[in-house]
């Protein structure tokens, strides 16, 4: 049973040296490496004793966690473990426990057709923690209003409120300033609000656009509204078996001609992860602008849009356990500047006559009408909640479900695992032989398992390996593996009807 075992540094100052020294003296299993060292993530950097394949008993590991204990007992790193998904506390303190985390999301605790919900349609959308749902009945409880425009002191709450929220985005994808950052309904709004504007400003008959197969119908259709209306071109990066884009092809592709390269960070039918940074200084090289849409990215992966170097970055809140109807599109600053607003209409402008209307400098320009603050201020408890688990740790746990479910769902006799994309996250599709997909989502769906069955709007990525559809189980942190587990004996009883 491969088993995990992380260790919590007080801060990011840690003496890793002896750490690891500590680490030699624990004398692990054989199966066990010491892994990578996050000492950026602050309180909850963590230490990795990844499985290196092995076959660990829950013995060893409890062995090994208790060493560690007793190895770090007067240092406050506090090694916690992913075995079996037990919690571990330490020295009296909270440390990364599914379970506690399990206990803070009210939806996973319901039964559905009389078994316990298991959540794995992730990739569809996040369940919210009650921090976020109280954050969002506390906004309408105490501080309800309208922003900016009413002097008194609920619009002031409001706005401080929602500005508060630009903020912690700002801070969570490291944007040069909150004024770089612009809330939308989600990525589908913000991919059409960079086509509309950036792209009606600036696209011409003869241009091109590159997108990657890999990429969800919402950044493939409003690329395809304006490449039609504007005499453009659509170029498409191709994959492999994989499911992996190849960059050789892609550097074919780049010309003078490219002024918009568009992909998903992360694509959501493999979960295949794109190397953004080198696409985007590849673009870089022609003069092109790159957009990210960092929709299955975000969750999973920290990002730094100043390090992807990326002129838009993209992404749904709902993704990201916060509330359906936030999002955001970061943009860099000289750019917001040069593009036109999109839609008109209240708190954008400087002034308005019947002949002539200025406009507000952005963010604001880009936020006609009442904006969504309840939502917002979600997306700012949501962030909160994610940076305080740890973005690094987050990645780790996921990365080690979703191992484990291919390697589990991949034994299953009868079921072919569809994409093998070296890097990747959260997220494994398979089919079953002789079994259409939607009948195995609802025999699912009768196990109380809610996960996703169909084409996930992601139709030439799927065909490009051969498919029209596949079952799509997606993991966040507050997933399982005896959930895998129970996933996987289903699926195994499915195969054996069909
Ligand atoms: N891009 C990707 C990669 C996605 O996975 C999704 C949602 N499945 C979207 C874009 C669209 O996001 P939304 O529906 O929240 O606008």
């Amino acid at each position: 049973m491969p088993s995990n075992l992380f260790l919590h540094l007080p801060d990011g100052d840690a003496d890793l040296s002896s750490v690891y020294e500590s680490l030699q003296r624990l004398q692990a299993p054989p199966s066990y490496g010491v892994g990578d060292v996050f000492p950026e993530a602050g309180e909850l950097a963590g230490l990795f004793f990844g499985d290196s394949g092995g076959d660990d008993t829950p013995a060893e590991t409890s062995l090994l966690r208790t060493a560690a204990e007793q190895e770090f007992a007067d240092t406050g790193y506090s090694p916690y473990s992913f075995l079996r998904d037990q919690p571990i506390t330490y020295g009296g303190r909270e440390t990364f426990d599914v379970q506690a985390i399990r206990r803070d999301f009210p939806i996973l605790h319901q039964k559905v057709n009389g078994k316990d919900l298991i959540w794995f349609d992730n990739a569809a959308t996040t369940q919210k923690p009650k921090q976020v749902i109280d954050a969002i009945r506390r906004y309408y409880e105490s501080d309800n209003s309208n922003i900016h425009r009413a002097a008194h002191t609920l619009a002031a709450r409001s706005t401080d409120g929602y500005e508060g929220a630009r903020e912690k985005v700002r801070r969570f994808i490291n944007a040069p300033s909150a004024e770089d950052v612009i809330f939308v309904r989600g990525t589908t709004e913000g991919i059409n609000l960079v086509a509309q504007t950036y792209g009606r400003k600036f696209i011409q008959s003869g241009d091109e656009i590159i997108l990657s197969t890999l990429d969800h119908h919402a950044n493939i259709v409003p690329w395809q509204q304006l490449a039609k209306e504007r005499g453009a071109k659509l170029l498409v990066i191709p994959v492999n078996d994989r499911g992996e884009v190849i960059l050789e092809a892609y550097e074919s592709l780049l010309s003078p001609r490219t002024k918009v390269v568009s992909f998903a960070q992360v694509n959501n039918t493999f979960g295949t992860v794109l190397p953004a940074k080198t696409m985007v200084a590849m673009a870089r090289r022609y003069g092109a602008r790159v957009l990210i849409d960092g929709a299955q990215s975000i969750p999973h992966t920290p990002v730094d849009v100043q390090e992807l170097d990326a002129d838009f970055f993209v992404f749904s809140g709902h993704k990201i356990y916060a509330p359906n109807g936030i999002g955001v599109v970061y943009g860099k600053k000289e750019l917001l500047e040069l593009i036109p607003p999109w839609q008109g209409g209240g708190n954008m402008i400087r002034d308005v006559t019947f002949e002539e209307t200025t406009f507000s400098a952005p963010p604001h320009k880009f936020e006609a009408g009442t904006p969504n603050v309840a939502d917002a201020i979600g997306l700012g408890a949501a962030l909160d909640y994610v940076s305080r688990t740890g973005v690094r740790c987050i990645e780790k746990y996921e990365h080690y479900l979703t191992e484990y479910a291919r390697e589990a769902l991949g034994r299953v006799d009868g079921v072919r695992l569809v994409g093998n994309p070296r890097e990747r996250v959260s997220v494994v599709s398979f089919i079953i032989q002789g079994m259409p997909v939607p009948e195995v989502g609802s025999l699912l769906d009768k196990e109380g398992i809610a996960l996703r069955a169909g084409h996930h709007c992601a139709q030439p990525a799927l065909r490009a390996l051969g498919v029209e559809a596949t079952v799509r189980p997606s993991f966040s942190f507050y997933n399982t593996t005896d959930e895998i587990d129970r996933l996987v004996e289903a699926v195994r009883r499915i195969a054996a009807r069909g």
